[in-house]
């Protein structure tokens, strides 16, 4: 990508969200775009940081480790997310590493993150994730055992934003939407971390305050 392909596709995407959210009379600075960078390498990356994008996604500890804390150093102020599923395991790395951890989905991790916050005392903003559509092998907790996960995010103390989801593959994503966005209501939770590039525009409308787009600023990856 070169720096003026980078401004390009960073603009179109700033636009739509823009523009959806006038549509559903919110504020466009009400959503935070995190631009997922996971399988691209540094000089991927740069054009973006170039073009004034501070917000990066990544769905492996392992390699935002590998890239990150190098491009950090170049340019301050940049906010890691981890929008993948977390091993307890990683917990202390993920910690150290990331500003917002969106794959909060079982009592385990609560207690491992809980601990590595302790630890480490930097206590990143905690999505939990919904298994929205109750897919098989999908990760996220289950919308019947929310209240619960949620229950004891709460009793570690978790620095809790909101939810988070991906919908379904391949069908309308809106209802899913809809219902993460109750669910949230519900909970009293503000954040709504939804939408990816298919379906952005449609998450914005429906309340979402950060959306996750990956395909739209990089191009496919490979
Ligand atoms: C890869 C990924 C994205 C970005 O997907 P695109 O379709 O490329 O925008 C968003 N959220 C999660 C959880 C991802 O893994």
């Amino acid at each position: 990508m070169t720096p003026d392909e980078a401004r390009i596709a960073l603009a179109a995407v700033q636009t739509r969200i823009a523009k959806a959210a006038r549509t559903a009379t919110r504020d466009p600075a009400d959503t935070t775009l995190i631009a997922v960078s996971k399988t691209h390498d540094a000089e991927a990356i740069r054009p973006l940081i170039a073009a004034g994008q501070r917000v990066f996604g990544e769905n492996r500890v392992q390699e935002a480790q590998g890239k990150w804390p190098a491009l950090q150093a170049e340019t301050p102020g940049i906010a890691l997310h981890l929008v993948g599923q977390l091993q307890s395991n990683k917990a202390d790395d993920a910690v150290a590493l990331f500003d917002a951890i969106h794959s909060v989905d079982r009592p385990s991790l609560v207690t491992a993150l809980a601990k590595a916050m302790d630890k480490a005392d930097r206590r990143p903003a905690c999505f939990i994730q919904v298994n929205i559509g109750d897919e098989e092998q999908k990760g996220g907790v289950a919308v019947a055992d929310l209240p619960a996960l949620l229950a004891a995010a709460r009793a570690a103390d978790l620095p809790l934003a909101g939810l988070m989801a991906v919908p379904p593959f391949d069908i309308e994503a809106a209802p899913f939407f809809a219902l993460l966005a109750k669910l949230a209501r519900d909970q009293g939770l503000a954040g709504l971390s939804m939408g990816m590039s298919g379906d952005y525009e449609t998450a914005v409308t429906l309340g979402a305050t950060h959306v996750r787009v990956g395909s739209a600023l990089f191009g496919q990856r490979g």
